[in-house]
């Protein structure tokens, strides 16, 4: 039986799934943006922005355009537009994590669905929904199952990881667990 090659890559995807969620969370990511060095990033996690929120993610700086890409392997599983992360990606990987990349300032090809490798072109740094107005940069958000926020810093810049920290999570302040519970991820 000859089995029609759609079909073939949707077995292979479903499989892929089934096996992520188990699979271990990568304890250390490489930065998800061209040109930008380990030792550049700032971590900007849990910072108050507008409407009482927290900052739930990281903000990597670098010129509009610069390529963005993949920190972890994964199932793309949104993209769109949101208000505040204008121009967004998502991508479920292993752990049942989920990477979050907004304000970008355009798409490439991976789409809803697509398996994306560590280090694939997902999009181009921009300044997208509440970005407007600022120096453009990618927001970096990683999620646990439920929504939580946990921050990307210490899986990007290893060396700040204390041990027996877990895998250098920081749990968001509980003042902020109200936007962490919702659906639309916190911006800038
Ligand atoms: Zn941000």
């Amino acid at each position: 039986m000859v089995i029609v090659w759609p079909i073939r890559c949707q077995l292979i995807n479903a499989g892929r799934a089934a096996r992520l969620a188990f699979d271990p969370a990568p304890i250390v990511l490489p930065v998800p943006v061209e040109g930008v060095k380990v030792e550049d990033l700032e971590d900007t996690w849990g910072g108050i922005r507008s409407g009482g929120r927290h900052h739930e993610g990281i903000d990597i700086f670098a010129p509009r355009g610069n390529h963005i890409t993949a920190a972890a392997r994964g199932f793309v599983t949104g993209r769109g537009w949101n208000r505040l992360g204008g121009r967004f990606i998502q991508v479920f990987g292993a752990g049942a994590r989920s990477y979050y990349y907004a304000h970008l300032d355009a798409f490439d090809e991976p789409e809803v669905g697509d398996w994306v490798e560590v280090g694939d072109l997902l999009g181009y740094v921009g300044t997208s929904g509440n970005a407007n107005g600022t120096p453009p940069h990618l927001h970096f958000g990683v999620y646990l199952i439920g929504s939580r926020a946990i921050n990307p810093y210490p899986l990007l810049v290893p060396e700040s990881q204390t041990p027996g920290a877990g895998e250098g999570l920081r749990p968001v302040d509980s003042s902020s667990g109200a936007s962490s519970s919702s659906n639309s991820p916190a911006d800038r």
